[in-house]
């Protein structure tokens, strides 16, 4: 038994589930495939951080496209709430990025200038002035921004899912798609184990596991991280701490997620005791009262990391209508909300900014490493 769709998304990441709700939105008639549950993967082991500022020390269209996309959740917040009840959790209480060596100030000097010409607040402060008074002040400076947000990244996907429903989207998890189908360059819909779907366009959007499209995607490299979250009896910091290779990320109900590790060509998700004993010891230098934190849970999960380092997002080269959205490594939850919007006006034929059509096309060969 065949069924038409206008668009067929494979993959229940944020992803996915971003693209399903903007084209729905749009009234098209949606079918998400999921292969497990939605947000079973990167998507839910993500710390939420919308991290423009701590990621981006120069500008780029990856840094425009981003900014673009933090300046998005606001308004989402709100229409995802109504949309789908699913309360995201952003909270904007700005980040810290602490550094140890004084040859690195001048760094942050020019990463603070360069984010005050992009109309983004950000400046260079010494540890007598840090606003968080429970962090160890062996640091040499510090870039605060007071704007940097963060969302909680498995309500976001789940919302993004639900108000995509509410929209119309047909959602089937526990659905492995084994194929795509296309003739004479033109693509006509997946093959599950059980059915065959059929649709104008399919998006494919599977994360890691983009690499089992190798004919249609170019080559990702899997990099587990691990994470894990404490519990503190009073609130310990407001802002998100950012630090060479450990952050700090405070959420609600005294809740902190420490992270993260970074193994590239690893996709179990066992999370190791050296690891944790690595992020803890870190993060305890670093704001010391978490001695007294209470161990909640750790994880682990996969980004999409691609040659350089930039997603791939658009049409397939030689497949019209096959279009890939995957390889936003470690900025994924951040991207999502623009990621949608481009990939939904590119499947709708309009006019998009050439520059990211260009820096983010498929058809590059970059061997440039990050
Ligand atoms: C530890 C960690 C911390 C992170 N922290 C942040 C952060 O603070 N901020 C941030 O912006 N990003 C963060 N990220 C990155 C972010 O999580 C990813 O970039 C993002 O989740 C990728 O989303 P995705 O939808 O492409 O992939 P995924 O979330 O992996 O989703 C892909 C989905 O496709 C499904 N799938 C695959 N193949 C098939 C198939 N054949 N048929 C059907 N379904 C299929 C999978 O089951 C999966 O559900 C972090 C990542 C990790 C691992």
């Amino acid at each position: 038994m065949t069924k038409r769709f206008d668009q067929i998304i494979v993959g229940g990441g944020v992803m996915g589930a971003s693209i399903a709700y903007e084209l729905s939105k749009r009234g098209y008639h949606v079918l998400l495939l999921e292969e497990n549950i939605i947000a079973g993967e990167a998507s839910s082991a993500a710390a939420g951080m919308l991290g423009v500022q701590m990621e981006f020390e120069q500008d780029s269209p990856l840094f425009r496209f981003a900014k673009e996309s933090r300046d998005l959740y606001s308004r989402l917040a709100k229409d995802l709430l109504e949309e789908s009840g699913i309360d995201i959790q952003l909270i904007e209480k700005g980040a810290l990025k602490l550094v140890y060596h004084q040859d690195e100030i001048d760094d942050l000097k020019r990463i603070a200038s360069f984010q005050t010409q992009q109309k983004v607040e950000a400046k260079v402060i010494s540890p007598a002035s840090i606003p968080e008074k429970e962090l160890a002040t062996d640091f040499y400076a510090a870039l605060y921004c007071p704007t940097e947000g963060q969302v909680s990244a498995p309500h976001v996907t789940k919302a993004f899912a639900k108000a995509a429903e509410h929209y119309g989207a047909v959602i089937q998890e526990q659905t492995k798609v084994q194929d795509i189908l296309s003739e004479n360059g033109k693509v006509k819909g997946v093959k599950t184990d059980e059915k065959v779907y059929t649709a104008e366009s399919v998006i494919m959007t599977c994360g890691f596991k983009s690499s089992h499209f190798s004919r249609y995607v170019n080559q990702l490299t899997p990099v587990k991280g691990e994470c894990l979250s404490v519990v503190t009896e009073k609130p310990l910091i407001q802002s998100t701490i950012f630090t060479e290779g450990c952050y700090l990320v405070p959420k609600r109900g005294n809740r902190i997620i420490i992270g993260a590790t970074s193994k590239p060509n690893q996709t179990d998700k066992n999370v190791k005791v050296a690891s944790v004993l690595h992020l803890l010891s870190r993060a305890k230098q670093i704001l010391p009262a978490l001695n007294q934190a209470t161990i909640e849970e750790a994880w682990a999960g996969v980004r999409p990391l691609t040659k350089d380092g930039l997603p791939y997002l658009g049409e397939v080269p030689g497949v019209s209508g096959l279009y890939v959205a995957t390889g936003h490594y470690r900025n994924g939850i951040l991207l999502a909300p623009r990621t949608s919007t481009f990939l939904a006006d590119i499947v709708e034929g309009k006019q998009v900014n050439q520059t990211y059509l260009e820096a983010f096309s498929l058809k590059r060969e970059s061997i440039i490493s990050v």
